[in-house]
């Protein structure tokens, strides 16, 4: 570990005026929700068309099993971990404006984020494919698949399926986010996933300093990146909390 690399983040931090931590799968990976994508992914286990808005439309009991076995009996059971709850702590004592997440499992949110901006939507709301009425998804999922109380429609999860846009509104406030922002904290995302990782470029563009926190290089660590921090995203986070509340 490069403890002068830790005190210029945090000195980088402490003087911000604008800090957005962007997340990726690699910050729930410690809560025990696998990636989607790589060896050890979802997509090794599962084959993703359930997630295709044709498909489930077609198919509507087949993809709503996956989906409640995957995003709602065995996501629903995760628990933030240290790294969650070291964001929010930074937010709570103003070191973090913003959390922009690409994942939908609510951990930031458990762990007590508030300004969290979920850039692939949620699970926690399910909306009519026929008329958009919006509920909670808890006692919906009970009998698949779930039907809509207005007009019996059928019911999608708020998150984003393959082929899907990004909803207008969160993209639009990722990139403002990211226009603000003057330090950019990547966490555990690697960088693959369009068109979210388009996000820190934006924020690059605008000036803005770049501190990595992963287990690996990923395609931003040699293009935009001014300090990588090397290591699980627990470690790193409370050892930089430490050093911001000395
Ligand atoms: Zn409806």
């Amino acid at each position: 570990m490069d403890a002068d690399l830790y005190q210029l983040a945090s000195t980088w931090i402490k003087e911000s005026k604008y800090t957005v931590a962007f997340t990726g799968a690699g910050i729930s990976v410690e809560s025990n929700i696998p990636p989607f994508r790589g060896e050890n992914g979802l997509w090794k286990k599962y084959n993703p068309i359930f997630l295709d808005t044709q498909y489930f439309v077609t198919y509507p009991e087949e993809s709503w099993s996956l989906i409640k076995e995957i995003f709602y009996d065995f996501f629903g059971q995760a628990k933030p971990n240290k790294a969650h709850y070291a964001l929010a702590e930074m937010e709570k004592l103003g070191y973090l404006n913003s959390t922009i997440t690409q994942n939908i499992d609510n951990l930031h949110q458990l762990a007590g984020s508030k300004n969290v901006l979920e850039f692939h939507g949620n699970s926690r709301t399910l909306s009519c494919i026929d008329c958009n009425e919006k509920v909670i998804s808890d006692r919906f999922i009970e009998r698949l698949p779930p039907r809509c109380p207005k007009c019996d429609g059928l019911l999608k999860p708020d998150f984003v399926f393959f082929g899907e846009p990004i909803p207008p509104k969160i993209y639009e406030a990722s990139i403002r986010e990211a226009s603000l922002s003057d330090i950019f904290i990547l966490i555990g995302t690697t960088g693959e996933i369009m068109p979210a990782s388009t996000i820190p470029f934006i924020a690059a563009q605008n000036g803005a300093k770049f501190i990595e926190i992963n287990i690996e290089k990923s395609k931003y660590s040699n293009t935009i990146v001014d300090i990588f921090l090397k290591g699980k995203a627990s470690d790193v986070l409370e050892y930089l909390l430490k050093l911001l509340i000395q």
